[in-house]
């Protein structure tokens, strides 16, 4: 389990050396941990080793996983990354920090109404289905500044930017080009008005290509903990 703090170590120089190379400060980059399929005790690991950003992929694992590390709660950031049906967004709404995959009205507004008056606004960002796949979730590009827009003017909630999962590709300069688009859509959006600091790209896999492009949070799992079993 040392190899935790290692690999995060190594994700660490990989984000500075990625920042170097796109004269950009290292600070501008943020690593999110993502724990899905692992277990708190894995999460407690990274904690050691100074991390506070997790993410989840699924409601109730991250809301057990919420659960079983409350004593870290004040400490820790939780993400949700994964998919939100409607009858889960009360639990998100007073569990979570940030939401990245909203991709719905329906789903921003029941966030904001039931997000606690005492806690801070929910962090979101729109999720964009960037390469165009049929099967994937997300907003086409030429939908998102509608629901930015929307998602803005909702009290409950603070926009904060895009997020994307692009479909995988074999080189840099390949991996680049839907981060670079998502990027696009993401500075008209800025030249539009609205004030969002948060560019949501970059895996395990393709960290480098989305920080050339201008990631400003990079989502990194397996990389992190080893290979996922199957769910
Ligand atoms: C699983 C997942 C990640 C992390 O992927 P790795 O390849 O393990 O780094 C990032 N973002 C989302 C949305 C995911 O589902």
């Amino acid at each position: 389990m040392a190899t935790i703090a290692a690999n995060i170590e190594r994700q660490h120089a990989r984000i500075a050396a990625a920042c170097t190379a796109a004269h950009r400060p290292v600070q501008s980059v943020t690593l999110l941990v993502v724990s899905k399929t692992f277990p708190a005790e894995a999460v407690r690991q990274a904690f050691a080793a100074g991390e506070r950003r997790f993410g989840e992929n699924y409601v109730q694992e991250g809301l057990d996983k919420i659960a079983e590390l409350a004593e870290l709660r004040s400490a820790i950031e939780w993400h949700l990354i994964g998919p939100l049906q409607s009858n889960k967004t009360r639990a998100v709404a007073q569990q979570f920090d940030w939401v990245h995959s909203v991709d719905r009205l329906k789903i921003a507004q029941r966030l904001s109404e039931q997000r606690p008056p005492e806690l801070p606004p929910l962090n979101i960002c729109l999720q964009v289905n960037i390469s165009g796949e049929a099967s994937k979730s997300g907003l086409l590009p030429a939908e998102v500044a509608a629901l930015a827009h929307a998602v803005a003017a909702l009290p409950g909630l603070r926009l904060r930017g895009l997020m994307a999962v692009p479909e995988p590709a074999a080189d840099l300069a390949a991996q680049r080009v839907p981060h670079r688009a998502l990027a696009l859509l993401q500075q008209d959006l800025i030249a539009e008005g609205l004030l969002l600091d948060t560019l949501s790209i970059g895996m395990s896999a393709d960290l480098e290509a989305a920080i050339a492009e201008g990631a400003t949070l990079v989502r990194v799992g397996s990389a992190i903990f080893g290979a996922r079993h199957a769910a």
